[in-house]
């Protein structure tokens, strides 16, 4: 039997705001155990949310990116449970009306776009998070991260393959980035990502039962999942079982899931709406702000560049892979206005000397002027390609100007016929057999001669006006 995926995601995605979503505690990943708590995240008696407006302001963001319908009205509502991370023993979330919902977002798998429905936004706090102690037998709760701002991003299940939704989930992560609403950190897990997948016979409209895969903090961890999924539910289906519904958390060191708890475990949140807040009203002006102040996305800066600088697909997805490189392959592109010869620069000898270094974009040594610069100055000949490597490790290194880089080490290429001529002149008397050679006819000689001058000039030669000159004097 021929079995098709289907998998559908939810996304948890921690917002960059200052503060927390209903306190003005500090939002913030890694200080000192409790120490970012107040009475409302600790859910004391008698405190009151407030909402924090940056909160919905970041999440209209993710929805109009992802072409979603933004809610006039949408309403707050308590999922109750019990757990230690969870002083309030309900989560503020979203149910029935959540912020934005019946989205998109287009992706590219092996040259094929597929457009991946977004099923709802909608915004809710994450909870504390215990830390098991392996050396006794005791638990620390740190309330830290007891509401800090979270949205769930819940796609359709329109997905078929694990690439696919590894696929999605950089898109969406991108997106993000972009907006700089979140981080997109997922080994820091702020952004994480649940995965649900059946499988079906092809051909079948109706979908099979679904298994929710929990706990991969990686792309990789994702794809592995699911395809081991796939695996596992196949084998269960091809044995003539039935899959059960359950959630499954993946276990990386051992490659594989394992079962959690079946549905009979699953919880009822007994949601209702919050009688603590209002519900929200979203004024259509305020989304249209939004809207006009949203950056160029991805994909479409990626199409751009193509276009606009005649750059290929790859060059373009490379440079477009954060808002950063972005901006500063452009500034170097205009500066120098050779935008192929920028993405080169930028793409191997760049990127490959920041990652070396262990460096971003935003902390190279060597500013978009400067390259552009440097670049300018290989394209005019004043320096060749090989020098100019010299000069941009030089650049890497002091953070100095490629002019004074050159001055300083002398590297400028010789490119006045004057010098090489006088210099030729003594190497020809030199070898006069070679010259004899070449002139009866044994071209290959021309690179012995070419060899001699750059030996001589350590390499600072202009090699096409130097072969251009050797091949004229000897033909005189
Ligand atoms: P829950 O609240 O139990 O997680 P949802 O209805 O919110 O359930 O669905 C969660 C995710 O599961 C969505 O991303 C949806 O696309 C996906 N999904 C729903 N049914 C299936 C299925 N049969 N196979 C794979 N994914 C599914
Ligand atoms: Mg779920
Ligand atoms: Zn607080």
């Amino acid at each position: 039997m021929q079995y098709e995926a289907v998998i559908g995601l939810e996304v948890h995605a921690q917002l960059l705001t200052h503060s927390k979503i209903f306190c003005g505690c500090a939002n913030q990943f890694g200080s000192p155990p409790n120490t970012n708590v107040c009475p409302v995240c600790l859910g004391m008696p008698g405190t009151l949310p407030v909402l924090n407006r940056k909160v919905v302001e970041f999440s209209i963001r993710a929805g109009l990116a992802t072409h979603c319908a933004i809610a006039p009205k949408s309403v707050w509502a308590r999922k109750n449970y019990f757990y230690p991370d969870l002083p309030k023993n309900y989560q503020i979330s979203q149910y029935e009306l959540p912020l934005c919902t019946g989205g998109y977002l287009d992706i590219e798998v092996e040259g094929q776009t597929r457009r991946i429905g977004i099923t709802r936004i909608h915004m809710e706090e994450d909870a504390g998070k215990l830390i098991h102690d392996p050396a006794q037998p005791v638990s620390y709760v740190d309330l830290n991260r007891t509401g800090t701002p979270l949205m769930e991003i819940v796609s359709e299940p329109d997905l078929r393959t694990p690439e696919e939704a590894a696929a999605y989930l950089k898109a969406l992560r991108d997106i993000l980035v972009y907006l700089e609403i979140c981080d997109g950190n997922m080994e820091e897990g702020s952004f994480r990502c649940d995965a649900n997948i059946s499988l079906r016979p092809v051909g079948q409209a109706e979908f099979g039962t679904r298994a929710e895969l929990k706990n991969m903090n990686s792309f990789r961890n994702v794809q592995k999942a699911l395809e081991y999924e796939i695996r596992r539910q196949r084998a269960v289906l091809d044995d003539g079982g039935s899959v059960i519904q359950e959630t499954r958390l993946w276990d990386a060191g051992a490659n594989k899931t394992l079962s959690m708890r079946g549905k009979e475990e699953a919880h009822d949140y007994r949601y209702f709406p919050d009688p603590d807040l209002l519900p929200l009203i979203v004024e259509p002006a305020w989304v249209e702000e939004i809207r006009a102040g949203l950056p160029e996305l991805p994909d479409k800066k990626r199409r751009r560049f193509e276009e606009q600088y005649g750059l290929p697909a790859y060059d373009a997805g490379v440079l477009t892979m954060s808002r950063p490189l972005a901006d500063y392959f452009e500034a170097v592109a205009s500066a120098c206005g050779a935008p192929k010869a920028a993405s080169n620069w930028i793409m191997s000898e760049l990127m490959g000397a920041l990652n070396a270094e262990g460096k971003e974009i935003t902390a190279s040594p060597i500013a978009a002027g400067q390259l552009a610069e440097l670049i300018r100055m290989v394209e005019s000949g004043e320096l060749s390609g090989k020098l100019a490597k010299q000069v941009f490790a030089e650049m890497m290194a002091s953070g100095q100007d490629p002019g004074a880089v050159v001055a300083a080490k002398g590297l400028k290429q010789v490119s006045d016929e004057g010098p090489l001529r006088e210099l030729l002149q003594k190497i020809f008397a030199a070898n006069p057999g070679q010259v004899e050679q070449y002139k009866a006819g044994k071209d290959k000689l021309l690179g012995f001669f070419v060899g001699q001058v750059m030996k001589e000039t350590k390499g600072q030669a202009n090699p096409q006006v130097l072969n251009d000159l050797v091949k004229k004097m000897l033909s005189e």
